[in-house]
């Protein structure tokens, strides 16, 4: 393609099949008022499908190097931001902008696909879907249901606030240079909070608390908290303090959150 050298360091594999690419963007009803944030566009292949749709948008690239692609294909309702996604005041970048609704589309750089998700939920930006290329394991576990061994206290923290769907699987030979993993596209679709937590601090940290030690039920998990009250709302769903948090549906958990 060119004698660009990817970085390993920096999840440099780029996308190349058409297919996959049109999969990606024409998984959402994309309209011309609407703003798209795209992390890592790289060369710019899944840029300009996304401009395609007509839409206003953000990207947000790290390295320097692929200026030369991107400022070629930049249009005016694209704007291209080299900086790390992490340390960007996106809420700040965005409030200039009109739009209906707002969408984030990226083939994530893997090492910080869960730092970026949680930016994202933690930037209160009030994102409607976003569309994500993430590593097949992750995309098992971001989807997990209780009873799996895939699903943690990352599982939960994500479905609070998004609905998660794996659309579909991706095979490392649609990348250049191909991953040394296979690698699959998620669909959050944002909630409006059907969970009804009284409070989401104490929420949190009981999820996390229960998940302490992957290998202990939650008698001993939960050792600090009222374990009378808790077992007795385990007990109107079958379930008690010998189970251990991974059988732990999440709406049980905010049952028991909101009665401690
Ligand atoms: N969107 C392109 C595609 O699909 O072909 C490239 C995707 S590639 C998997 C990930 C991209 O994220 C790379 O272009 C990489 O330089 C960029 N990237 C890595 N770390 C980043 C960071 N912290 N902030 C912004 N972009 C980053």
């Amino acid at each position: 393609m060119n004698n660009f050298k990817h970085k390993k360091s920096l999840g440099q594999n780029f996308l190349k099949d058409e297919t996959i690419l049109n999969n990606i963007v024409n998984a959402v009803d994309l309209q011309k008022n609407d703003l798209v944030i795209e992390i890592g566009p790289g060369q710019g292949a899944l840029t300009k499908k996304i401009q395609e749709k007509k839409v206003n948008l953000i990207c947000y690239e790290i390295d320097e190097r692929t200026k030369p692609y991107l400022e070629k294909i930049k249009e005016s309702k694209t704007n291209i931001i080299y900086e790390d996604i992490l340390q960007a005041d996106i809420y700040g970048d965005i409030q200039d902008y009109k739009y209906e609704n707002l969408y984030v589309i990226a083939n994530l750089p893997y090492y910080i696909t869960t730092p970026i998700i949680k930016k994202i939920i933690d930037s209160n930006l009030n994102v409607k879907t976003m569309l994500l290329m993430v590593q097949k394991e992750v995309a098992e576990r971001f989807c997990a249901k209780s009873g799996s061994k895939n699903y943690g206290s990352l599982t939960i923290y994500l479905n609070y606030f998004y609905e998660i769907e794996k659309l579909f699987d991706v095979p490392r030979t649609c990348f250049n240079p191909a991953p040394n993993v296979d690698s699959a596209v998620v669909k959050f679709q944002k909630r409006d909070n059907k969970f009804k937590v009284l409070n989401e601090d104490n929420f949190f940290n009981l999820v996390k608390n229960a998940f302490r030690q992957k290998r202990k039920n939650l008698k001993n998990n939960l050792e600090n908290y009222d374990l009378n009250k808790i077992n007795d709302i385990l007990n109107n769903y079958n379930l008690s303090l010998k189970n251990r948090a991974e059988e732990i549906p999440i709406e049980v958990f905010v049952t028991i959150s909101n009665n401690l």
